[in-house]
């Protein structure tokens, strides 16, 4: 029996089983779709002791992370979201030439950029090669290296401890998540400040968001679980914002148990009190978001099925981890959808994993001109709609799968 990943319990509730996935960021080439796919149960669990959300790990983090996909600068809303956090946390903590910011999980260097503009010193911790290369291309010193107690201990030691240690997007990706959190304890300086952003399980799971389950997510955390597993490793939770980004995160704020310097705020007690309102701390909860899941693919199918009896043709936008998600588990493939569209050049010219969708330039869309366009990256679908606005002179459509299947003139 699988154990959780942060209190080690027997895992035995299932929240949703997709079935068999492939790896959603493995971008296929063309020599690549005719040889054998790996595909993993992709199941989900929830842990009767601490709630946490997880995925059981079926593939190690090195096979997934060494070279990867995802650059985070090829969305403007997301450059446009940390460029505001780097303006407001300077302000907030008085950041300045003095000051030491560690990023976990820096990616391209889309956020530690904003800082280094502004001569704060900073270091980005980032496994994934080549996405690491990127960031030290664009001026921000980056090591490409797993986070945990050992990699804190390093970087101690090779210019002392953090006034910020902040993470985008990184918590759901750590395989040992004690090792992690311990590690965020040992970096930080006493009296700093710990931000981390994750999507919130709440919005997850009220708003259908079972497409941003993948092998890549081990885990999914409410605020209530996220500051458990904090405690437990000699961290509190001062405060949290409620973002808009991937359909609804959390930033936490986190400093040393024993920093009394800084209160706990209102806004902690009353996501505390909405969370127990939402029963995110009873089984039964979890055990009715299968069943909404299930009703997602019908309706999705069915649409789809309407559409190609019509003779109408339809295109995808965006290849983002999501999509692959959805439309493997839906049995989406070109049968449905042509083709997609990336900005991403490093995906132009693969096909997705899977399905085998090939995957252009956005420029295709306006030479074949499909007459529906379906938005796989659904949390940025206003600037996409913004994006292909001209699809609308030949009375093309938009569609955005979830929460539910939504049809845009
Ligand atoms: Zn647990």
């Amino acid at each position: 029996m699988p154990a959780c990943l942060f209190c080690s319990a027997p895992l035995r509730h299932t929240v949703i089983d997709l079935g068999m996935s492939p790896l959603c960021e493995s971008y296929l080439t063309r020599e690549q779709i005719n040889r054998m796919e790996p595909f993993y149960p992709l199941h989900v669990w929830v842990c009767e002791q601490c709630f946490l959300v997880q995925v059981e790990e079926y593939v190690r983090p090195e096979g997934i992370f060494t070279e990867y996909a995802y650059f985070s600068s090829y969305s403007d809303s997301w450059l446009a979201h940390m460029r505001a956090f780097a303006d407001m946390i300077t302000a907030r903590l008085a950041l300045g030439a003095e000051s030491k910011v560690v990023e976990l999980g820096s990616n391209d260097g889309y956020l530690l950029q904003y800082l280094v503009a502004k001569g704060i010193p900073v270091l980005g911790v980032e496994p994934a090669r080549n996405v690491a290369q990127a960031a030290i291309a664009r001026g921000v010193p980056t090591i490409t290296r797993l986070f945990g107690r050992q990699t804190a201990r390093e970087l101690i030691g090779d210019g002392g401890q953090a006034d910020l240690v902040c993470g985008a997007n990184v918590l759901a990706q750590v395989p040992d998540l004690n090792d992690f959190v311990g590690g965020i304890k040992l970096l930080l300086k006493p009296g700093g400040v710990v931000t981390v952003e994750f999507p919130h399980l709440m919005r997850l799971m009220a708003e259908n968001q079972f497409d941003t389950i993948y092998h890549e997510h081990f885990s999914y955390f409410s605020f209530t679980t996220a500051e458990r597993i904090f405690a437990a490793h000699g961290l509190s939770l001062f405060d949290v914002d409620e973002l808009p980004t991937h359909g609804g995160s959390l930033r936490i704020y986190a400093r040393h148990a024993w920093d009394a310097s800084t209160p706990v705020g209102e806004r902690v007690t009353r996501l505390r009190a909405r969370e127990e309102s939402a029963g995110l701390d009873r089984l039964e909860t979890y055990a009715a978001f299968a069943e909404q899941v299930h009703e997602t693919k019908r309706r999705l199918l069915e649409f789809l099925i309407g559409v190609r009896r019509r003779g109408k043709r339809i295109a995808g936008y965006g290849a983002p981890g999501k999509g692959n998600t959805l439309l493997n588990y839906c049995g989406i493939r070109t049968d449905f959808v042509e083709y997609t569209v990336d900005r991403n050049p490093y995906k132009q010219g693969r096909f997705l994993p899977g399905t085998h969708i090939p995957i252009h330039s956005p420029e295709k869309i306006g030479q074949t001109r499909p007459d529906y366009v379906l938005i796989l990256p659904w949390n940025l679908k206003d600037e996409i709609m913004d994006q292909l606005a001209y699809i609308r002179d030949w009375g093309g459509q938009f569609v955005v799968p979830i929460p539910d299947v939504k049809v845009y003139p």
